[in-house]
């Protein structure tokens, strides 16, 4: 007999029929001539409530079984007049693997920190395991998303040559011996002696190559890990996560931030529909009331301004802020949070951002000061997508990158694109991780990647 998923069981309601199901034991509790198990094999946030008798084979030595060990149950499945509908009376039951009393995850609450630590099995807590079940619904949602407007799903190159953001924040890949690194008379690397035969990292974006596809093919999107050597150790910053970056010939600024807004809408949208059970787990534990703010969101057109609004807004507030608000600098997270959090109440599109804060990639505007860029920040997160629409003015990018002191010859394929029927274009990256952290509450990223690296830290 093959086993059945709890959540099979019960989005079909099998009554009367044999089944076998298989999990791990939430809680067993000894009456008189029976027992209770609930179990829960992680295929769904519900549990799973098994009754057996004591006429039972082995009914001793399962009845000593704790919470985590795992069970094998054949049983008729039946309706119940419990908080469940349906619950299993048990012709059978077998241990698969018993647990001893140091099980790290006893029922009573553990804190995120000390569930970081045993991030192998935090999937098994009822918060992780619907956690992860929304991380897989957000990507599924992506897919159809993107599928369902045209898009190619395209996968860019995870090691590379070029620093596309340009802030420095690379993961450097060699295969030289640190300690015996071959040097020239001034004593400098001679890179062309490594595995690429030249300096080679780990990808900061894909965008660079997603251009090329989107001058070819139209509309594409790339989703893939992304690197970063930032030294921020912040609630909202990994070494290793993951981006959805949409690239679309012929498309303006405008297009890109709709796309965007659109996007996080619909990734709503999707989870309300697919995770009730998960979603009020995280409205009564995790985040009071974020099923009703979710909604709103899903249904309000975000609101629009630039840069150079978002610093009047800033300056009239009179709060203090840390860090000084004055045109050209960088809105830092406390800014972001007054915006999206105090101001507008909700999230919010900065566009036209100052040229000397963005990338080299970004389309000069007339004013010569600003680029066209644009950031979606949402409350309790701040930035969760950053995009622009890019150069394609051959002799304005060539400028720009000699300006920037960047390796011509490793940009001249990307000029290329501009070279040859070049085409007005635009794009975004969304950071996976910020977006499950969004839609579930969870106030620390490292809780919402399987197993989180950030500085000084890469266990498992
Ligand atoms: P931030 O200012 O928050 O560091 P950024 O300006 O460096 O973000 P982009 O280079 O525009 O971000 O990257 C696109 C998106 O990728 C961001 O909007 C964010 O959602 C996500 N992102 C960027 N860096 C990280 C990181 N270290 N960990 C997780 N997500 C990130
Ligand atoms: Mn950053």
């Amino acid at each position: 007999m093959r086993r059945t998923t709890v959540r099979n069981l019960f989005d079909k309601k099998p009554i009367g029929e044999d089944i076998l199901v298989k999990g791990w034991v939430k809680s067993l509790r000894k009456s008189k001539t029976f027992c209770f198990i609930v179990l829960n094999d992680g295929s769904a946030q519900k549990d799973l409530q098994i009754i057996a008798d004591e006429s039972l084979a082995g009914y001793e030595d399962f009845t000593k079984c704790l919470v985590g060990s795992s069970l094998s149950i054949h049983g008729k499945l039946v309706e119940s007049g419990g908080k469940q509908p349906i619950e299993v009376q048990a012709s059978a039951v077998e241990i698969l693997g018993t647990t001893p009393q140091d099980y790290p995850l006893q029922k009573k609450g553990t804190s995120m920190e000390f569930l970081r630590e045993i991030a192998h099995l935090r999937p098994r807590t009822n918060v992780f395991g619907a956690v992860f079940r929304v991380r897989h619904e957000l990507a599924q949602a992506t897919h159809k998303f993107f599928t369902d407007k045209g898009f190619y799903y395209l996968n860019t190159p995870i090691l590379t040559a070029m620093d596309a953001e340009g802030a420095g924040e690379l993961f450097r890949v060699s295969t030289l011996d640190p300690n015996k690194l071959p040097l020239d008379k001034s004593g400098k690397v001679i890179w062309e002696k490594d595995y690429f035969g030249k300096e080679s990292y780990l990808c900061v974006t894909g965008q660079l190559e997603a251009e090329a596809f989107a001058c070819s093919m139209g509309s594409v999107y790339t989703f893939g890990p992304t690197f970063r050597s930032e030294n921020s150790n912040t609630t909202r910053h990994l070494s290793e996560f993951w981006m959805i970056e949409p690239e679309v010939a012929f498309a303006d600024l405008e297009e890109v931030a709709e796309l965007g807004a659109e996007y996080i809408q619909f990734m709503i949208k999707h989870v309300l529909e697919k995770c009730p059970d998960e979603m009020a787990l995280f409205n009564s534990f995790v985040e009071k009331g974020i099923i009703a703010k979710l909604e709103k969101v899903a249904a309000t057109p975000f609101k629009r301004i630039t840069y150079t609004e978002a610093v009047d807004i800033l300056l009239k507030s009179n709060k203090k802020f840390e860090y000084k608000v004055e045109w050209g600098v960088d809105l830092q997270t406390e800014h972001e949070k007054f915006l999206t959090d105090e101001h507008f109440k909700g999230p919010v599109i900065v566009t036209d951002y100052p040229k000397e804060i963005k990338a080299f990639y970004m389309r000069q505007n007339e004013d010569g000061k600003t680029v066209r860029a644009m950031d979606i920040l949402v409350p309790g997160i701040g930035e969760i997508i950053g995009g622009s629409q890019r150069e394609e003015r051959l002799d304005i990018i060539e400028a720009k990158i000699a300006e920037e002191g960047l390796d011509p010859d490793l940009y001249k394929w990307y000029l290329d694109l501009r070279r040859y029927g070049t085409v007005p274009h635009s794009g975004f990256g969304l950071g996976f991780e910020r977006a499950v952290m969004y839609i579930t509450g969870m106030s620390n990223i490292r809780d919402v990647i399987p197993f989180h690296r950030t500085p000084n830290h890469i266990d498992f």
